[in-house]
């Protein structure tokens, strides 16, 4: 019986553990590690941090619906990969494995700039279930006495979608507490303009979204390097100096330590078109912990966003590879990067579609309306259900 351990229990590594198990049944023995026990539901972490959802709306956990179809979970962090003798170190002990699936998503680099981030510096993030939950807090804190906002994306970001969801979304709250004149907004990113999103922009976001932000008052800032946050002000590189109240950057990510030694210099893991690892042919890889290069140099560095679509395709494709090697069914065609998703802009929402992912494109579109609004609340619910029951095969 094939050995398949599976690292991290989010989109991907569920997607590969649900589909594995749909598609071999008793000829593999599936084991499925992460460091967190519960499957959060990241693309609401705005919501939450809004105040528009608890934690328990969107977390599941794991051990029970991974048990239920007959896969191992266990509860431990990988400490490293051992792709020789193929085994995967971990907080409890070494387990060997004849095909191993990373999908450990990224390590988040606060570090790379002075006075980041929510643990050691001054800034709130929304990118982990705790962060949004402490920048709750903060938030509330903030619309008692509201002063200067500062939020976007600091150099060398790929996840560019937060900031812009969460600009929109405070702007219609405060709007909505009828104070939004007591806190200007200001979105400083290091986009080379807005509606880039690190994909060479959707056919005419860049005018879209600057009237969406024109429309709604909140300055931008394109290019920006910051160089530092201190207590209250953004230092940025060409020296001017912003002043916030209340502060929300996305980081830069690199691949978590665990698995950087298998992957390029930021530690993300290269794959060919059915997930593969370019070098070890036995682990694959899919979601945010996959190295993908950008489409263009861009003024300020920036990255590929890696979204919940592309992960789950990623993995789908890595489970019919590995599913074809056992049992001999057919390979599966290589992946193709495209995607589709919806952004949240607090009264309003954005469809946004890219076939390739990245440019020339057959098909591009940034479109808005009330109706992504709501299919973006239907998504989540029924994302939440198909992780539930383990129906991964579903659309
Ligand atoms: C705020 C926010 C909003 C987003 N909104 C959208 C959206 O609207 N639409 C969309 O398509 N995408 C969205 N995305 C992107 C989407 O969330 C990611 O594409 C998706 O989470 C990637 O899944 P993943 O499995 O690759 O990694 P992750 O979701 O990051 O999961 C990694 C998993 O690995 C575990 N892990 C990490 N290290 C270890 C270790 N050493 N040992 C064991 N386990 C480990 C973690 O605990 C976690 O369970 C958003 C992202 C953010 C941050």
């Amino acid at each position: 019986m094939a050995r398949i351990v599976i690292l991290g229990g989010s989109f991907g590594g569920l997607t590969a553990a649900f589909e594995l198990k749909r598609l071999l049944g008793e000829k593999a023995d599936i084991t499925l590690l992460s460091d967190m026990d519960k499957f959060v539901f990241i693309p609401s972490l705005p919501w939450l941090a809004m105040g528009w959802r608890k934690a328990a709306d969107i977390t599941v956990p794991l051990k029970p619906i991974l048990e239920r179809k007959g896969i191992h979970f266990i509860h431990g962090e990988a400490k490293g990969i051992d792709a020789d003798s193929a085994k995967v170190v971990t907080s409890l002990g070494e387990i060997p494995y004849d095909y191993l699936v990373i999908a450990t998503g990224p390590s988040l680099a606060f570090e790379e700039v002075p006075g980041f981030g929510p643990d050691k510096g001054h800034t709130e993030c929304i990118f982990t279930l705790e962060q949004s939950e402490k920048a709750n807090k903060a938030w509330n804190k903030f619309l008692e006495e509201p002063g200067a906002i500062i939020t976007g994306s600091v150099q060398g970001v790929s996840c560019f979608g937060p900031p812009y969801e969460y600009a929109f979304e405070m702007d219609y709250e405060l709007r909505r507490m009828e104070i939004r004149h007591k806190a200007p907004i200001v979105f400083i990113t290091s986009e080379p303009y807005i509606g880039h999103f690190g994909i060479g922009g959707l056919r005419n976001s860049k005018r879209i979204m600057e009237d969406e932000f024109a429309k709604r008052d909140i300055k931008v800032i394109t290019n920006a390097v910051v160089e530092e946050f201190i207590p209250g002000e953004a230092r940025l590189k060409d020296g001017s100096k912003i002043p916030f109240k209340f502060g929300m950057f996305a980081p830069a990510m690199k691949g978590v330590p665990a698995v950087a030694h298998l992957g390029n210099p930021r530690g993300f893991i290269p794959v060919d078109g059915k997930c593969r690892h370019t070098k070890h042919k036995n682990i694959f890889a899919a979601g945010v912990a996959v190295a993908i290069a950008p489409p263009e140099q861009t003024p300020i560095p920036t990255g590929v966003p890696k979204t919940g679509f592309m992960t789950v395709k990623m993995a789908k494709t890595a489970a019919y590879s590995i599913a074809s090697e056992i049992s001999g069914s057919p390979m599966p065609a290589s992946y193709e990067m495209d995607v589709l998703c919806l952004m949240d802009m607090g009264n309003t929402a954005a469809l946004m579609k890219a076939k390739p992912l990245l440019p020339p494109r057959q098909e591009s579109e940034l479109k808005t309306g009330v109706l992504y609004k709501w299919s973006k609340a239907l998504f989540e619910r029924y994302f939440l259900w198909k992780i539930k029951h383990g129906l991964c095969n579903l659309p």
